[in-house]
């Protein structure tokens, strides 16, 4: 038998990470012809219950793991790599050329910062485990990547007999695809999607600030898909973004504060950028120096104007226009911490973007301890802010935060911007679905909060009549 098992991503929207195997016995003691494999290999992030499991081993052990197929560079997707590496993987990990090289700065960076994270808790002596240790190094993260193969869209891979695949656009970030996976069996076979994580529409108006492609590879027609449903409950606003964003950083360089930026150092602060540039060729914002915080950030912006080929046309033209982001004057990349440093001792009005996205790690947290307690701040979210993140807190009212062990007073203004997401919303959802040619045999949501993956699963049911379930944590189920 084939099988398909959700290791992540299932009853929450962190740790994707799916195994098909087919075993014809279990999988803790499969056949020794078995083929076994990963859709995605990611880290649980946000609450503790989840964050635990990436300390826990897979139900296959690593150096029975032949292949990972990454469908994209967040870390909620490929940030357990290395770990499997760690654990004995010695397979392949393919991924499109933009994901491969987007991993070269993701996956170290991330290592980077368990082994800061460790030595902050042995310092505070705030764990259980003494010494405490990182989840993986940097070292380890950086080893692990010669085991990834570049592998472009369209191109069919064999993996194994009767086991191939190939990648399709999702149009989520910059080299995002979903996989489409074949399994062949005694002459039956069936025909699995694994959408990652699903980009918007291609209408600037309503998405807009797209960098790259927009809209997700339409007419497929698989036996199985496995969906996400980050924004399955949620509508994203529909009103042009530009204004209200102009709005509140005039009102707070008007009042002598800065802008803080909490994102991804990759895409979303590439986006963020351009419309920054933007509003300022316009001249509805002032001139302020913009400051890109993170140690990523030329390292993303290189790779990104390296990738051309997926450009949005508003992207294409907006280069055209006034040249790359790293040539731009009054915008600053700053990567030694010295720079950071200076940045946060300004006290003219500025805007600052720095990661990570959640405010759990990196150089935000500085600038939050720095900015959040001036009410003439401003703190704006551009970014999904996932359930017990400091992030998430912030947004929903927290008076106080807790970052490197000190209490900080949220005096700043907070506002969230809802309309950068990079995933479509429920109406994009179903409106890709319809594109479907037939109707799958199965239909499993994954990565979503228990709330948005119920209210997808029935709207798919009531409005298209599918036959959908929630994937389980752990739960096993039979393809073939
Ligand atoms: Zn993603």
């Amino acid at each position: 038998m084939s099988y398909i098992q959700f290791l992540g991503a299932a009853g929450t929207v962190t740790g994707s990470k799916h195994l098909i195997s087919n075993s014809h016995d279990s999988a803790e003691q499969p056949t020794a012809d078995a083929f076994q494999f990963l859709v995605d290999c990611g880290l649980f992030q946000g609450q503790k219950e989840w964050r635990l499991k990436n300390w826990t081993d897979l139900p296959v052990p690593a150096r029975q793991i032949s292949a990972v197929i990454l469908t994209h560079a967040h870390l909620d997707h490929c940030g357990w790599i290395p770990r499997l590496y760690k654990e004995g993987f010695t397979g392949t990990i393919y991924a499109t050329p933009a994901t491969v090289d987007l991993c070269g700065i993701i996956l170290p960076d991330s290592g980077y910062l368990q082994e800061e994270d460790a030595a902050f808790h042995n310092k505070q002596k705030s764990s259980k485990h003494a010494p405490a240790m990182p989840l993986y190094t940097m070292e380890e993260a950086q080893q692990c990547l010669s085991h990834f193969r570049a592998t472009p869209f369209g191109e069919t891979v064999q993996l194994a007999e009767g086991i191939s695949f190939r990648f399709v656009r999702s149009a989520h970030i910059l080299g995002a695809a979903m996989a489409e996976i074949t399994l062949a069996t005694n002459g039956t076979q069936r025909t699995l999607l694994f959408t990652g994580d699903i980009g918007r529409v291609r209408n600037n108006a309503i998405a807009p600030g797209k960098v790259v492609h927009s809209g997700p590879t339409e007419g497929e027609s698989p036996d199985v898909l496995v969906m996400e449903s980050t924004y399955g409950n949620r509508h994203h606003p529909h009103e042009d973004v530009l204004p209200e964003m102009a709005a509140l950083i005039n009102a707070t360089v008007k009042r002598g504060g800065s802008v803080v930026v909490p994102a991804f150092a990759v895409e979303r602060t590439q986006k963020f950028l351009f419309l920054l540039k933007d509003l300022m060729e316009q001249k509805l914002i002032p001139r302020v120096p913009v400051y890109a915080d993170s140690p990523m950030g030329i390292h993303a912006v290189q790779i990104f104007l390296k990738h051309s080929e997926e450009f949005s046309p508003e992207t294409k033209e907006l280069i055209a226009r006034h040249g790359t982001p790293l040539q731009w004057p009054g915008f600053h990349f700053a990567s030694t911490a010295q720079e950071s440093k200076r940045i946060n001792e300004s006290h003219f009005p500025s805007i600052i973007v720095s990661s990570n996205g959640m405010c759990m790690g990196g150089r935000i947290q500085h600038h939050l301890i720095q900015r959040l307690p001036d009410p003439r701040n401003l703190i704006m979210f551009i970014g999904y802010q996932a359930v017990g993140t400091r992030g998430r807190q912030i947004k929903e009212g927290a008076h106080e935060v807790k970052i490197f062990g000190e209490i900080v007073p949220v005096r700043a203004q907070v506002a969230a911007l809802e309309q950068f997401s990079d995933h479509a919303d429920v109406d994009e959802l179903l409106e890709w679905l319809r594109t479907f040619t037939k109707t799958p045999q199965s239909t499993h949501i994954v990565h979503g909060e228990p709330d948005s993956a119920e209210a997808l699963r029935q709207t798919i049911v009531a409005q298209l009549g599918w036959q959908v379930d929630k994937a389980k944590y752990m739960q096993k189920d039979e393809i073939l």
